[in-house]
């Protein structure tokens, strides 16, 4: 293993040079811009580290998946997966930006650009802990597999269908999800879940068109009625209110709790990162640790109605339209849990309003006494020194399909620093971080393929 680290140390030059050279090519899915264009890319950077690949299509106007795969002499009876994606969130607004977003400057230990972290910053600690396990030894301790996908930044709108259809192609034994966080301490996070989520739209219509606001005394105003729907939705402490909305959903286990309870949270360090005062419903310590990790939400992602332009205009808008995202916990079932809002809405007098559900996802989590669990820790434990385990990520990824389809425990573990701006403005990626981790994935590797 030594000699493996050794080569992964000394060939960091390269592996950021190929960072840089993925950043370069955009891949934009929400606009499909350079989506082809990098998955083509992808598949030859794989090829250049000596990992056969090939690229998977389900249809025409559908992103491609990027396949790579290796066999171990050593042991053909064990096979990892690395689930990454190849696409990035919108750059925009590029003033915002110190950087040309899709540039890839380097400066001092950090390479920024859209994508250096979420998510090529990860893929390429993956491509080249590989190719170090290749180049010292000629092998891999155990078969691996890569799925890179081109929509995670849109939903995974088909990552259920290509598992599906593809699924003996995909069979493994562990999935290492595409992201993991390192916390403002530089100690990783072993995630083992993910949660779900529920995207939608209502609109409220009245008059056709927008009219003077003298005549409110008469027209109703739509924007009013979705204001008055939504209050019914969830209280100030942030409990849904909808009938049935926590009905499947089971308690923490004591396992659970006490992971949570050993998992480091800095209140302060994070207020301050956000200049927030006080948390939903006043929450603190536990609490809060708990709610990151197992609470549902009813979010208002977006509100828009009327004039919002500069300066006055009474205007009585005819239509008002709110995006919702609701995070789900394990047992959430989306589609019933759209039934729910649909008869809630009806039963409060909210019928005629339009609903438009977006994307639905359910929640994931991976049992935290799974074998992989413990290998993925004490290789975290050996090279970024103290790791942390986290029962579930407080955002969403299609990890409900990988553990559906493939029964394979999913593990999350990276190089994101916590406040690498990820779909913000001057998203960067560490250089050390990056470094530890292709360390840590050979180690995983290694681990992996001995048991
Ligand atoms: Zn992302």
């Amino acid at each position: 293993m030594k000699k493996i680290l050794k080569y992964a140390d000394s060939n960091m030059n390269r592996l950021v040079s190929e960072l840089q050279t993925l950043i370069r090519q955009p891949s934009v899915s929400a606009k499909n811009e350079g989506i082809e264009e990098c998955a083509k890319l992808v598949k030859k950077t794989l090829e250049k580290s000596g990992i056969k690949s090939q690229i998977l299509r389900l249809g025409k106007n559908i992103p491609p998946l990027v396949y790579g795969e290796l066999h171990s002499k050593k042991n053909p009876k064990k096979t990892l997966l690395f689930y990454n994606h190849y696409d990035v969130q919108p750059a925009e607004p590029f003033n915002l930006w110190d950087y040309p977003p899709f540039s890839a400057k380097v400066k001092g230990n950090k390479v920024f650009g859209r994508g250096s972290a979420d998510d090529k910053g990860e893929l390429i600690t993956r491509i080249k802990a590989v190719q170090a396990h290749l180049k010292v030894n000629g092998d891999i301790p155990c078969n691996i597999k890569f799925v890179i996908e081109g929509e995670e930044e849109v939903g995974s709108p088909n990552i259920g269908k290509y598992l599906r259809k593809y699924k003996k192609k995909f069979s493994c034994d562990g999935v290492i999800w595409e992201f993991g966080y390192v916390d403002s301490k530089n100690r990783p996070i072993v995630g083992l879940g993910m949660k779900g989520l529920l995207f939608v739209e209502l609109i409220a219509k009245e008059s056709k068109i927008d009219v003077h606001s003298s005549l409110a005394v008469l027209i109703k105003n739509p924007a009013w009625r979705l204001v008055d729907a939504v209050k019914t939705l969830r209280n100030s402490q942030g409990r849904i209110l909808i009938k049935d909305w926590y009905k499947e959903v089971t308690p923490l286990t004591k396992t659970d709790l006490k992971i949570i309870k050993q998992e480091p949270f800095d209140e302060l360090v994070f207020k301050k990162e956000f200049k927030i005062k006080n948390f939903v419903g006043n929450k603190k310590g536990l609490e809060a640790k708990k709610a990151l990790v197992a609470g549902a939400t009813c979010n208002i992602a977006g509100f828009v109605s009327g004039y919002i332009g500069e300066g006055a205009k009474t205007v009585l808008p005819g239509e008002a339209l709110v995006k919702i995202d609701f995070r789900l916990v394990p047992e959430m079932d989306p589609k019933k849990q759209v039934q729910r809002l649909k008869k809630h809405l009806k039963v409060n007098g909210f019928g005629d309003l339009q609903i438009k559900v977006y994307h639905g996802e359910a929640a994931a989590r991976t049992d935290p006494s799974e074998p992989f669990v413990s290998q993925v820790r004490q290789a975290a434990n050996e090279s970024y020194g103290k790791s942390i385990l986290n029962v579930s990520n407080a955002g969403t990824g299609p990890m409900h399909s990988f553990v559906q389809v493939l029964k394979a425990p999913c593990i999350s573990i990276g190089s994101t620093y916590m406040f690498s701006r990820i779909h913000s403005p001057n998203e960067f990626a560490r250089i050390d971080l990056l470094k530890k981790t292709t360390k840590c994935i050979c180690l995983i590797l290694d681990k992996f393929g001995k048991t």
